[in-house]
């Protein structure tokens, strides 16, 4: 299948990384070894399909770095995965985590496959068996999956059974994003867009703004986007567009996004949706309009159209949608960028809840989730603006610059072995 990614997502990942080392002197020793992941497997995975073929499918889980605590990461099933792809992913979850202080390494997940032409049965049967194959890496202190692109809570029910009947116990904390009837944590469905929006409302504020009549665009309409989409247009944000593979669509006086939800869900796309104009997915990025959320795929906002994008500020919704020579054009005009370590960390932060809670088999109250990952969001935010300040650098430098040297100092303090 035509890939989305342009450039070598990994390169891209060790390029910022090394960009951070310049920026806030990090020892270019420590850098070196944070350039790499920690260990990765390729499986392949036989499937039984309903036809009664097997079709064989690729499947990688990479640890990038466990220095301070268990990796943690999703699992993304989609028709483009690559083992760079994973990689880069699993070294932004370190950042990520890392940022929000967590007290988790990252990771990833993936398999070759297109989830929509898989019946339930055979994703159940594909997840079963990806799980077995990968059983000897995850578990509670080691490594902890969860959702991403094309994996949802029931993928997740099924991960945690398959472990759990190999292990001969339920194990809660095995893996996270899992649904309320097995030990999910309510909140973390809409926890990524819902720190999403914690970033928008901050960033709003310093720039002496509002959300209330900000101008919105939001690409991708899954988890994220559509939870996103959501929860801006209940703060009285005029979402103007909104957008899934297919294609999107536009109304400058604002969409109904309740009803986008509910179209969605039952046409299976956005396209057709009544009161909107259609659009490209490559025209929302370039639309006037306030804020930009791009919540699909990497490498959307590329050197090709970064000086069309007119929004004044952009919030990654999505893992990379912004590449590095995009960010140096976006930071000469002017334009914020909220970057993805920090603006779509909502989804481990409860996802971290999740496994506490799991493991103490002591659950809480949505009020409570929602009041914690405010504080944990906010404070991060907050960090990394004084930072970007301090070095007069970009929110992706200095939110990354926080990370790594939390990172390197762990490193440091526990030496290498031997
Ligand atoms: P989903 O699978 O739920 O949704 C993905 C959305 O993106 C779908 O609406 C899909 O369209 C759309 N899409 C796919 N390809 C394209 C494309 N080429 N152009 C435009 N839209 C496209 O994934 P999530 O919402 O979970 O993840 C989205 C992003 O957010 C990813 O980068 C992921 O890594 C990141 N993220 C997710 C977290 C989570 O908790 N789920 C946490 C942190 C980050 P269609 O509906 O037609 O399939």
């Amino acid at each position: 299948p035509a890939t989305h990614l342009r450039e070598n997502p990994f390169e891209l990942a060790q390029s910022q990384l090394r960009r951070v080392g310049e920026t806030f002197a990090v020892d270019p020793n420590l850098i070196r070894v944070l350039s790499h992941c920690k260990k990765g497997v390729e499986v392949s995975v036989p499937v039984q399909m309903d036809d009664g073929s097997v079709s064989v499918f690729q499947g990688y889980r990479v640890v990038h770095n466990m220095t301070r605590g268990p990796a943690k990461g999703g699992i993304r099933y989609h028709p483009a995965v690559t083992q760079d792809e994973v990689k880069a992913l699993a070294m932004w979850m370190t950042w990520k985590c890392a940022l929000m202080g967590l007290p988790f390494g990252g990771a990833k997940g993936g398999v070759i496959c297109d989830p929509k032409e898989l019946s339930l049965g055979e994703k159940e049967r594909l997840t079963r068996r990806y799980t077995s194959e990968i059983i000897n890496e995850i578990g509670p202190e080691k490594d902890i999956p969860a959702p991403d692109v094309g994996t949802d809570a029931q993928v997740m029910a099924w991960i945690f059974d398959t472990y759990s009947m190999n292990v001969g116990h339920s194990v809660l904390g095995v893996v996270t994003g899992k649904p309320l009837s097995v030990g999910g944590s309510v909140g973390r469905d809409g926890a990524t867009a819902r720190g999403s929006l914690y970033c928008i409302r901050t960033a709003l504020q310093k720039q002496g703004g509002r959300l209330h009549d900000t101008r919105v665009a939001v690409q991708g309409f899954g988890n994220v986007g559509s939870n996103l989409a959501r929860l801006l247009a209940e703060e009285g944000v005029r979402v103007i567009a909104v957008s899934d593979s297919k294609g999107g669509i536009h109304n400058p006086y604002g969409i109904d996004v309740p009803a986008a939800i509910a179209y969605k869900a039952e046409h299976g796309a956005l396209g057709g949706f009544p009161g909107a104009d259609e659009i490209t997915n490559d025209e929302l990025i370039e639309l006037d309009c306030d804020v930009l959320v791009p919540c699909a795929l990497e490498q959307v906002i590329t050197s090709e159209n970064a000086d069309r994008v007119r929004a004044r500020m952009i919030c990654e919704g999505a893992n990379g949608p912004t590449t590095p020579a995009a960010d140096d054009i976006l930071e000469d005009r002017g334009i914020l960028v909220l970057p993805d370590v920090l603006s779509n960390a909502g989804g481990v932060v409860v996802s971290y809840f999740e496994w506490v809670q799991g493991l103490q088999e002591y659950f809480w109250k949505e009020y409570e989730v929602n009041a914690k990952l405010n504080d944990i969001v906010v404070r991060a935010f907050e960090e990394t603006w004084s930072t970007k300040e301090r070095y007069a650098t970009s929110m992706r430098t200095a939110a990354y610059g926080i990370a790594v040297q939390r990172v390197a100092e762990a490193t440091t303090i526990r030496g290498l072995y031997p």
